[in-house]
């Protein structure tokens, strides 16, 4: 059916059936949704045949790029001899088991277990469970609170969601979950004090000292946190966040949960984003680059004095889901991961591709609409504004940012707009001339939005 179907009456019908996640529906109905048809490399082709060059990696994950037969063919023969079997009440299955040993692997010397999850935003609702869990094993059960920041994005199901500090997310349906506490975000561009960066940075970090004073440490369970925000708008900390953050968790002997859902996996030029800043979580969400989009699969990585607590127990963790480590998903996981080593990918991005973006990036910030231009590895972020004294933007938040990604993709680049920031994360396969390629189309719809708002 799908293959007879021309680009207007899949927008009809699109448009008529399908509720899509993070979405106006009304703007739907009146001006259509845009069809992604095939994929390649970095390449998109919409439903009318245009080529857009894929600057989100899907949504951060098509780590790998598009196109890969080998993670179509891994997928092929696991359904063919085991498409799929639970983990549940102690059964087990080649992926799985070799998925596990592979990211202990690859992820710091501390984790040596995973618990699968379909999702990111399961694996944040899982830690949720766990990390209250683990300190009720241990006599403690008062010690539920998790501490989040404002404007982190941690998923959309209930305790995901809860534990993100996106203030329209919590408006609907009676967020946040009880005992969810947020603190401020390092994003320096926006401070508007007169501390310098690296006093900044230590200045917000304070507050989690702060509040685990105010709540009363025998409250707290942990802090959550992604080590470079990735929806929030690619917001990178100052260089002093990290050290500091670190040592109040374990002054405190408050779980560090990492999420890694973007950066890991190479993003940051690092396997993890707990490499690049050098942090030992207890917990690692992941998902995304994991299996590069390919299939839907998350995980959480649970550190050993942890994972030591719960089969000491001699109890059941009463949790799990009917796709935990799906054969399957598994399977391509395994294959991605194994191209991610093989072709040196991570490695190439921190040494030749990540600097090559990141200097071409910079010299965006010449433009009069760009205020800052900022990033790291396969991450990039452009503060838009129309005034680069004031910092200001037009009068209606986001309108800046809606404008250049329109432009963006009218000029064949998928950026996406979070308010006026516009993001980029492409897939860490592309190459020089594909990053030349970026940028000129982002300096085109940079151009165009100038002639529309200066
Ligand atoms: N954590 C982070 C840091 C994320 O960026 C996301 C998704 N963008 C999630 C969790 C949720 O992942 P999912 O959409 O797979 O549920």
């Amino acid at each position: 059916m799908s293959a007879s179907l021309s680009a207007s009456e899949l927008k009809k019908l699109d448009a008529e059936h399908y509720l899509h996640p993070f979405s106006n529906y009304q703007e739907i109905k009146q001006k259509g949704s845009l069809v992604i048809k095939k994929a390649d490399g970095v390449w998109l082709w919409d439903a009318n045949g245009n080529q857009i060059l894929d600057g989100m990696a899907g949504l951060w994950c098509v780590n790998v790029g598009y196109g890969r037969r080998e993670l179509a063919d891994v997928a092929h023969a696991q359904m063919l001899e085991l498409p799929y079997y639970n983990s549940f009440f102690k059964t087990s299955h080649t992926p799985a088991i070799t998925l596990s040993k592979a990211l202990s692997e690859i992820t710091p010397p501390q984790f040596n277990h995973v618990f699968f999850t379909g999702s990111g935003s399961e694996s944040n609702d899982t830690i949720v469970r766990m990390v209250r869990q683990f300190w009720a094993l241990q006599g403690k059960p008062e010690k539920r609170t998790i501490i989040s920041r404002w404007n982190a994005y941690h998923g959309s199901t209930m305790a995901g969601a809860s534990l993100g500090g996106m203030k329209p997310m919590h408006q609907q349906g009676g967020l946040p979950i009880p005992e969810i506490e947020h603190i401020s975000q390092p994003f320096w561009y926006r401070y508007e004090g007169n501390l310098d960066e690296g006093e900044f940075g230590k200045s917000v970090a304070a507050e989690l000292e702060a509040k685990i004073n105010e709540l009363d440490v025998d409250k707290v369970a942990a802090f959550i946190a992604e080590p470079i925000q990735g929806a929030g708008g690619v917001i990178v900390p100052p260089e002093t966040y990290w050290p500091e953050i670190s040592r109040i968790c374990k002054e405190y002997g408050i779980c560090l949960i990492a999420d890694e859902v973007i950066c890991g996996f190479g993003r940051t030029g690092h396997w993890f984003g707990s490499d690049l800043y050098d942090l030992e979580p207890d917990f690692m969400p992941i998902a995304k680059g994991l299996s590069s989009g390919y299939l839907p699969i998350g995980g959480v990585m649970v550190s050993d004095r942890i994972a030591q607590v719960f089969v000491d127990s001699g109890s059941e963790f009463e949790h799990g889901y009917t796709y935990s480590g799906h054969p399957a998903a598994c399977a391509v996981a395994i294959e991605n991961i194994r191209i991610l080593r093989e072709e040196k990918i991570v490695e190439n991005v921190h040494d030749v591709t990540g600097p090559y973006l990141q200097s071409r990036w910079q010299e965006l910030a010449d433009h009069p609409l760009v205020g800052e231009a900022r990033g790291k590895g396969f991450f990039g972020a452009l503060e838009l504004v129309t005034d680069k004294a004031s910092k200001k933007a037009l009068e209606k938040p986001g309108a800046l940012g809606t404008i250049c990604r329109d432009h963006s993709i009218a000029s064949g680049l998928m950026m996406r707009s979070v308010g006026d920031s516009m993001i980029i994360s492409p897939p860490l396969v592309a190459t020089k001339s594909e990053i030349d390629e970026l940028i000129n189309r982002a300096s085109q719809a940079l151009n165009l939005t100038a002639k529309d708002v200066l």
